[in-house]
């Protein structure tokens, strides 16, 4: 039996992995704080990926484009594209090569990886697929607190909570074992769906606020404009803890419930019985505002995340015991993933790249002249948009993506993917971009190797190898080394052992934001509870804001925001607002969970939830084939009819590929500062057609 932690979301739920006796793995759910003792049923069947047939296990070169791929060895994969790339630059610069990463590499992949781009390659163009994940609230929680951890709290002191409220974050169907922290609070749920979560608060005396896609911020001014209206607002910890409170009141001072109502579809009466269930819970048993990815994918992303934050920070719940304000991260390493390099504004420890002195430091542990370390890149899915163009990078290197489904305007980004003159995939199973690929890596899987994940509190832990990988596979870590290799590098600059890995990016970080000095696997193997900043002397921090915020002077500010609508939207020709989101099986592009039988059966086809009402008005019943068609594209989808979505909405789950990718509709159009696209809202039409 081997402990380790699940593959997939933030909640990295413990598990026991244990051999069968017919050659395959089985899971057990094993005590953890974040999961006690509990697992969904994606980590119950993770173990079957492991045997599946479908695995990678030679390497992949397509001889010329059109042909089919074919299996060779490592030597020829690697020379082949180490070849290809030193020729390339040559021919057009360092910029000629883009890497894209992913949320769910461990940290010493996602530090190799920017280590990799930045110094084998000498490109700035490096992002990951993190930056459609919670780029907006990491944003917001920059420029309020300083700093940037999703929970800043560990998700026990949940439990304690008289209200939470849950906006956009749907954990009843995105990581269940998270509830069992939420039993006892009474749930105030935003969401246009009448999701499980929004069920379960509702069912136990909760609220469910069901705002128009896209007005989210209108109602968090108006939550707060009805709290002040009630005195709630906690004018001691205004006074002693944060500045810009007036600022921000004077545009939450025009949201009139009555005027909410208008703009969100929200009863101004349930905004009033919200702010105040909330404002008095946070004078008494305590509360706290939680955000997910319902406010964070729009174009204005990060005001809507900070117009939440702004409610929590009015009503003094930041940085206090039994209190708070936090994300919840989608992805399994979303937090480390953005913390330590593959991010294209960032070095690791959540260090600037135009910071100096970040740069003289990394540089000083990477053995090169800060100078000759490139500047920020292009954000995610600007450095897709621009694969091919004639300024743009003509080879793409991707590790732990899918975004021929996962990316917005998806058909676009194939597109551009099948422009590029070099696209090499690294993945365990031949994904939708890896079928694009010249060549593809087969690499290992969660439980093949030994890695460190940052989990959504911020709690670093360890993710054990339960097995070898099977003859052929590699890990990420040696397809970086080999390429680097070919590139000129010295052998000892690229390690192959994520120990070597962790040692150096535990040097690198020491003193950083985000400090991974005191990180060692002896002290993960202890049970040791690192939370970082975790500094080599050995202090570890579940709880960050106590004495202080991260900013200079040790407050939090209130920033000003505006409600904007979103970038489309409805008219005559589109008529419908669609929502993307997650369903209960699968996760993420479901590259991986489609290939597992019973999540499979289970949500075999994507479907659009629709309004019984709406679905008449179009001709459709449950079960039929429907067409979504937005300005961008057009896709096929099972018709689910319930009474539980806003009659203007439609539905739809982002896990499928082929016919039925739900972003080949979604809306590239991006957040100013986040550069997070508009995932959450786009006009659609909607029609009968034929089974795929
Ligand atoms: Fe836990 Fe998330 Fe894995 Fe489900 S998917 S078992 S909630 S870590």
């Amino acid at each position: 039996m081997t402990t380790t932690h699940c593959p997939y979301c933030a909640l990295q739920c413990a598990m026991h992995v244990d051999p069968t006796p017919d050659g395959r793995w089985a899971v057990r759910p094993a005590e953890f704080p974040t999961n006690k003792g509990g697992l969904c049923r994606k980590g119950w069947t993770a173990g079957e990926l492991l045997t599946s047939q479908e695995r990678l296990t030679a390497p992949l070169v397509r001889p010329r484009r059109g042909a089919p791929l074919e299996p060779t060895d490592w030597d020829t994969a690697l020379e082949t594209v180490g070849t290809r790339l030193a020729d390339l630059q040559a021919q057009y610069g360092p910029n000629a090569v883009a890497v894209f990463g992913g949320g769910g590499l461990t940290n010493e992949k996602c530090y190799l990886l920017g280590k990799f781009a930045r110094l084998a390659l000498g490109t700035s163009r490096i992002d990951y697929n993190g930056r459609f994940c919670m780029s907006s609230a990491a944003a917001a929680g920059l420029r309020a607190f300083g700093l940037d951890r999703g929970l800043p709290f560990p998700v026990t002191d949940l439990a304690g909570a008289q209200t939470v409220l849950l906006a956009g974050a749907n954990p009843a169907e995105t990581m269940p074992p998270l509830m069992q922290h939420l039993n006892r609070s009474r749930l105030i749920v935003v969401d246009p769906r009448r999701t499980p979560t929004a069920e379960r608060a509702v069912a136990s005396g909760g609220l469910h606020l069901a705002p128009r896609p896209g007005t989210d911020t209108a109602l968090a001014l108006g939550l707060l404009h009805a709290a002040h209206a009630q005195r709630l607002v906690d004018r001691t910890y205004i006074a002693a803890r944060t500045t810009g409170f007036e600022q921000a009141w004077s545009h939450a001072a025009e949201w009139w419930p009555e005027q909410v109502e208008h703009v969100t579809g929200v009863p101004a009466d349930l905004v009033r019985e919200a702010a105040q269930a909330l404002g008095s819970a946070a004078a008494e048993g305590g509360a706290y505002v939680l955000t997910g990815r319902g406010t964070e994918q729009h174009a204005s992303g990060t005001d809507t995340a900070t117009a939440w934050i702004n409610l929590a920070l009015a009503l003094g719940l930041p940085g206090r015991e039994g209190r708070g304000y936090g994300c919840l991260t989608g992805q399994g390493n979303g937090q480390g993933g953005r913390e330590h390099g593959q991010k294209a504004d960032q070095l690791p420890g959540y260090r600037r790249i135009d910071d100096p002195e970040s740069r003289r430091i990394v540089s000083e542990v990477w053995g090169t002249d800060p100078d000759a370390l490139p500047p920020a890149g292009d954000s995610a899915y600007e450095l897709l948009a621009s694969l091919g163009e004639a300024d743009g990078p003509r080879a793409l290197l991707l590790f732990g993506s899918n975004p021929a489904v996962s990316a917005p305007h998806a058909s676009h980004v194939r597109e551009r993917l099948s422009a590029t003159e070099l696209l090499v995939v690294a993945d365990c199973v031949l994904s939708e971009t890896a079928g694009m690929a010249d060549v593809v890596f087969p690499v290992a899987q969660w439980a093949e190797e030994t890695g460190t994940m940052t989990n959504l509190e911020g709690r670093v832990l360890l993710r054990n190898q339960v097995a070898p990988p099977p003859d052929g596979v590699r890990t990420d870590l040696h397809v970086l080394a080999g390429l680097a290799h070919h590139l000129g590098q010295p052998t000892e600059r690229f390690p192959t052992d994520a120990d070597e890995v962790l040692a150096e990016l535990r040097a690198v970080t020491a003193g950083a934001p985000a400090d991974y000095s005191g990180v060692t696997r002896e002290r993960l193997e202890a049970g040791a509870s690192l939370h970082w900043p975790a500094p080599a002397e050995g202090t570890s921090h579940p709880r960050l804001f106590v004495e202080e915020f991260a900013h200079p002077d040790g407050r939090a500010r209130f920033v000003p925001v505006a409600h904007h609508p979103p970038s489309e939207t409805p008219d005559a020709q589109f008529p419908l607002v669609l929502t993307t989101g997650r369903a209960m099986g699968h996760y993420q592009s479901g590259a991986q969970t489609r290939r597992i039988e019973e999540l499979s059966r289970a949500e075999p086809d994507a479907y659009v939830e629709v309004h019984p009402d709406t679905a008449a008005t179009y001709g459709l019943l449950q079960d039929d084939w429907a067409r979504l068609v937005s300005r961008r594209g057009a896709m096929l989808a099972r018709v689910r009819t319930r009474t539980a979505i806003r009659r203007d909405t439609v539905f739809v789950p982002f896990h499928f590929g082929g016919a039925q990718t739900a972003n080949d509709l979604t809306n590239p159009a991006l957040d100013p500062t986040s550069r997070m696209p508009e995932f959450k809202t786009a006009a659609v039409r909607l029609g009968p057609a034929s089974p795929p």
